[in-house]
């Protein structure tokens, strides 16, 4: 059973929780264009999980059907506990080969990106996974653990993983040796010189002691999350590709046939010796580093808000129910997807309104055709009333100066 659906009105409640007790003890986490930025590739990334029909299913029930070595008994307490640690210890692997190495790391990058450290983070999740992140867990299935739980332990993992990332919960003694917290993934997420690339564990922090890559948060450190080359845009969709592009940059530019096909598959860190203007490195100056905030004023903050809100009433209403066919779903998610996007421009303190007139008058057409030919009311009259006092609000929005200097907020 997948626990995850269940988990994500607790999740937007612990957000709030957080929220308000940073905010009443005077150290709020939260910046409101990170935030909607990790909310954003929540969504999509779950609202993909519909519409990419993955090779994972089938290659799990063929691996599960024919090849398994033997079965484990689903009822007993024992395949449980064995299914959950072993998921652990290929998800430890997984992750670590995620962070090692670019094709992976072009996937995984999109849980990196978010400069604060909060309960939104945890959401902050890639839209791409489903290309291969499935393969690591194939030997699962030869060792006989039963499907359902696997799904199970999967998403109890993830649901476990949602805590740790707050930065208010401090080292917790003993269980630090074990598990993976607060602390811990902290430096999981941080991009200071002794931090990258340690503690990869999903629950257990004890295959990270064994393997070599454990390292216990300094209290004389702080953290700087966010990964090295900053993203510099709130922009969900070119947040799930960068990486991508720059590894086909690397195979198209490089005049060295080995380091053509080597590019995906090698280390996070590398870049090509052949090009003809040699890559820039990544200098990471912990005391030069500044979040990027572009500033926007209240109104554009305000009216980013609302465009998250309407997504999130759209997911639950529509996408996660039955109401839509596959086509619709397509249709309804590249509109959300395309919503997104435009809410970016003006987060990166850029001029928005072009964008958003053609965006409004796709969401009208839209809405005027599911009415009249699809019979979809209770969607059509959604986007049109949205459409219509989205296109008022607009007229009382100032123009955004684009503003690149950074602020702390
Ligand atoms: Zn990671
Ligand atoms: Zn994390």
């Amino acid at each position: 059973m997948d626990y995850i659906a269940y988990a994500v009105p607790f999740f937007l409640l612990g957000l709030l929780v957080e929220l308000a007790y940073g905010i009443i003890k005077n150290k709020n986490t939260y910046r409101l264009n990170d935030a909607i930025g990790n909310l954003f590739m929540g969504t999509l990334r779950t609202s993909n999980k519909l519409i990419i029909i993955g090779m994972a299913g089938y290659v799990f029930y063929t691996v599960e059907t024919h090849y398994a070595l033997w079965r484990w008994d689903a009822t007993s307490p024992m395949t449980w506990i064995f299914a959950f640690i072993v998921y652990d210890f290929f998800y430890y692997w997984f992750h670590r080969i995620s962070h090692e190495r670019q094709l992976f790391w072009a996937s995984h990058v999109a849980h990196h990106q978010s400069e604060d450290y909060n309960l939104s983070t945890a959401l902050r999740q890639t839209g791409t996974g489903a290309l291969a992140s499935w393969v690591f867990y194939i030997p699962m299935f030869l060792i006989g653990v039963p499907s359902y739980v696997f799904i199970s332990v999967a998403s109890i993992n993830l649901v476990y993983q949602f805590w740790v990332h707050s930065e208010h919960i401090p080292k917790l003694g003993w269980y630090e040796n074990y598990f993976v917290t607060a602390s811990n993934h902290r430096v999981h997420h941080a991009q200071n010189e002794q931090y990258i690339d340690k503690n990869y564990g999903g629950v257990f922090i004890i295959w990270d002691r064994m393997f070599g890559t454990h390292k216990v948060e300094d209290d004389n450190e702080a953290c700087i999350y966010g990964i090295r080359g900053t993203l510099n845009t709130f922009n969900p969709i070119w947040a799930n590709l960068h990486i991508y592009v720059k590894i086909l940059k690397e195979m198209w530019f490089s005049r060295d046939w080995k380091e053509k096909l080597y590019a995906p598959f090698a280390r996070t860190s590398w870049t090509p010796t052949s090009l003809p203007i040699p890559a820039p490195k990544d200098e990471f100056n912990p005391a030069e580093f500044k979040k990027y905030n572009p500033v926007v004023n209240n109104r554009v903050k305000g009216y980013a808000l609302f465009q998250y809100l309407f997504i999130t009433y759209v997911f639950l209403v529509f996408i996660q129910s039955d109401y839509l066919n596959y086509l619709q779903l397509w249709v309804t998610i590249s509109m959300m997807t395309f919503t997104m996007y435009c809410t970016s421009i003006w987060l990166d303190g850029k001029e928005g309104s072009r964008m958003e007139m053609v965006r409004l008058s796709l969401c009208l057409m839209l809405g005027a055709y599911a009415y009249l030919e699809i019979s979809l009311a209770l969607i059509a009259l959604s986007v049109l009333v949205y459409s219509i006092v989205n296109i008022l609000v607009l007229l009382f929005i100032n123009r955004p100066q684009a503003m690149p200097e950074a602020q702390e907020t």
